[in-house]
């Protein structure tokens, strides 16, 4: 019994660490459709303890080119970046989704602290600035199946990504960052930056990969809501 019982928990383990990467199980949303030739870019907005947090000239750079781009802002960075998230708001073209209060590991929390995790910056959107938050970005891309349900009770859709640009790396170049992202990119891909100018090269990558997948390869640049509804108009 208890050879079985550890195949079991290695598959288990195989299936946890496969999630990021595969397909789309228990609903949580890492890719649109693959006859869908349009990307999603993404830019996760996770606290930062130093000034700023913001990367100016990559969003000036989406802005001026009217580039549809979904941000996922923590409870935190909300919090300090007042100015910030109301310019993105005020653009028709951008979506803001949530990703977690404190920006904590979820599945170290109770079922209670996942929620109010969850909630915190969907309620701060919704209070202070009138925006209703549908999508939901785990921090770490963590979670169990706890966070799924109160991802559900908090009326929110768990989404991941199905390329990771490894932007908050400090060792990858460039142009390494943008080889890898042109890449990998296939119909649907959702591929995930950071904003909060922890993306040390983002202002010189995105230009580049929307340039070469966008602009050279023909591929639309959507927003998540457009691709989780097949491959919508924005
Ligand atoms: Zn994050």
């Amino acid at each position: 019994m208890k050879s079985v019982t550890g195949a079991v928990a290695a598959v288990a383990v195989a299936v946890l660490f496969a999630r990021p990467v595969h397909g789309a199980p228990g609903g949580v949303f890492t890719r649109g459709p693959a006859n869908c030739h349009a990307i999603a870019l993404t830019f996760d907005l996770c606290p930062v303890k130093a000034a700023g947090g913001f990367d100016v000239p990559l969003v000036q750079f989406l802005i001026a080119h009217r580039i549809p781009a979904t941000f996922f802002a923590s409870g935190r960075w909300l919090a300090a970046h007042d100015g910030q998230i109301r310019e993105l708001i005020d653009q028709p073209f951008f979506e803001i989704g949530t990703h977690g209060d404190a920006h904590a590991h979820l599945p170290r929390l109770t079922a209670a602290g996942q929620l109010a995790e969850i909630r915190g910056p969907v309620a701060a959107l919704g209070a202070k600035y009138g925006v209703r938050a549908t999508l939901f970005r785990p921090p770490y891309g963590e979670y169990n199946d706890v966070s799924l349900r109160m991802a559900n009770v908090a009326g929110q859709s768990v989404v991941l990504y199905s390329v990771v640009s490894g932007d908050p790396d400090p060792k990858l170049s460039a142009a390494r960052i943008t080889e890898e992202v042109v890449r990998r990119a296939r119909n649907g891909s959702v591929i995930i930056f950071h904003a909060n100018g922890r993306g040390w090269h983002s202002s010189e990558v995105v230009p580049e990969v929307y340039q070469q997948l966008v602009v050279k390869r023909g591929f639309a640049a959507k927003t998540v809501t457009a691709l989780k509804e097949g491959c919508g108009a924005r």
